[in-house]
């Protein structure tokens, strides 16, 4: 009989993750790999937060803390939230877990009982699904129109809300698609929700500086204050300030809510590490306007991949608005031979052949519930992105 329960049994490990762990291991084997897939800027974290975190651990701060957080960080949240979203937290109201992914789990795993059900557009981040079968819960995927921009319709939502919906998970902007829900898209939902009052909004606003030209980032909460009472806003400083690997992700919603996720990171994770915590008080109160830079390099990099990638016979993608991700269509290469001899039959096959052909790692669509495309993350340099692109070019041009 097998060790592992039956929850466990039904959830996939990660494709962004497992994409990324076989590129390292071509890497170790020798091999010429460009990681495009995993959703990291490769920037590095500004000097100044370094520097916070240096002398955190110079001044002693590396014992545990509170489970929410410590108050010099949850007072630069209640500020960011107020500063940035018009929205009003207690210290209290808001908290702060090993990256916004825990913060996810945490919410799922304390509301989550078996029967309920979360819905949420596809194509989705591959975590969503797979968090709400651990925490007991039946995913219900929505999917989004490529027509429509990948935005989900009232419509669309009202045909999946009834008794045993528990949350509406929404992602703006999207990762995989990089769909930015414009404040009218946001009303109109809302509108939806009203007629709904036992549903709770789970909205993941980690790509918010991450919208270009002249779109605008909208959260939920703030867009319809009415529905502020049941709704959990997530964010986090890994994507905005290349701060990945130091695990800070934050939420703010109703205190009787946070205060059930901090009872389950209490009995899990305690906290995220001390000296983290003290860097993301210096990112959230600090100079922000290097954000601007790194916004315009995102930009500028967005509109060189859907070039290339355009240019590329079989694939083609729309300009995303916002995160740091094309969603491309490879449904013009399915059935087509390898030199090999072997007919690529889903967007897996595809991605692996790219990785072997071409030396590229990117992340097949089906991970993200939505089969026929493939997300290439375009957070690395202008060469890496070009030298990819056409490796990724000459790789197609082989198959017949
Ligand atoms: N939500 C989405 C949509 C993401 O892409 C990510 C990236 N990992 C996260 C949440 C979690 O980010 P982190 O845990 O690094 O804060
Ligand atoms: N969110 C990023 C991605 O989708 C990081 C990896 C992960 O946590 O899934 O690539």
């Amino acid at each position: 009989m097998s060790i592992l329960s039956r929850k466990l049994s039904a959830v996939k490990p990660s494709q962004t993750k497992a994409m990324t762990t076989l590129a390292e291991s071509l890497r170790a084997e020798g091999k010429s790999i460009i990681t495009l897939s995993q959703g990291e800027p490769d920037f590095d974290t500004p000097a100044w937060i370094n520097q916070a975190a240096i002398e955190a651990i110079h001044a002693g701060h590396t014992r545990y803390t509170a489970v929410a957080g410590i108050t010099a960080l949850r007072e630069a949240i209640v500020g960011k939230f107020k500063r940035e979203n018009g929205l009003a937290f207690s210290v209290d109201q808001v908290t702060v877990g090993c990256g916004a992914k825990q913060l996810l789990y945490n919410a799922l795993v304390a509301t989550l009982d078996e029967g309920d059900e979360v819905i949420f557009p596809t194509p989705c981040w591959v975590s969503y699904p797979e968090m709400v079968k651990l925490a007991g819960g039946t995913p219900i995927a929505v999917p989004a129109r490529a027509e429509n921009g990948f935005i989900m319709s009232p419509d669309e939502l009202r045909a999946e809300l009834n008794a045993k919906t528990k949350w509406l998970m929404l992602n703006s902007p999207s990762n995989p698609t990089g769909a930015v829900y414009s404040q009218r898209d946001l009303e109109a939902l809302a509108d939806v929700l009203r007629d709904f009052p036992d549903v709770w909004i789970l909205s993941d606003d980690i790509y918010e500086h991450l919208v270009y030209g002249d779109v605008e980032f909208a959260t939920l909460a703030a867009v319809a204050p009415d529905l502020a009472a049941r709704t959990l806003t997530v964010n986090g400083v890994s994507k905005a300030y290349a701060m990945t690997g130091w695990r800070v992700g934050y939420a703010g919603g109703p205190l009787e809510l946070i205060k059930a996720m901090n009872t389950v990171q209490g009995q899990s994770t305690s906290h995220t590490c001390s000296i983290s915590q003290h860097a993301a008080v210096e990112a959230l109160n600090g100079d922000q306007s290097f954000l601007d830079d790194f916004r315009e390099a995102f930009r500028k990099r967005r509109d060189l991949v859907v070039g290339l990638v355009n240019a590329i016979p079989g694939l083609s993608c729309d300009t995303p608005d916002g995160a740091f991700y094309v969603f491309a269509d490879c449904r013009a290469l399915l059935h087509k031979v390898t030199p090999a001899g072997e007919a690529l039959e889903s967007d897996m096959d595809v991605a692996m052949y790219l990785m072997e052909e071409a030396g590229v790692a990117v992340v097949p669509g089906s991970g993200f519930l939505a089969d026929g495309f493939i997300r290439i993350s375009y957070a690395a340099s202008a060469a890496e992105l070009s030298t990819a692109c056409s490796a990724i070019h000459a790789a197609v041009n082989k198959l017949t």
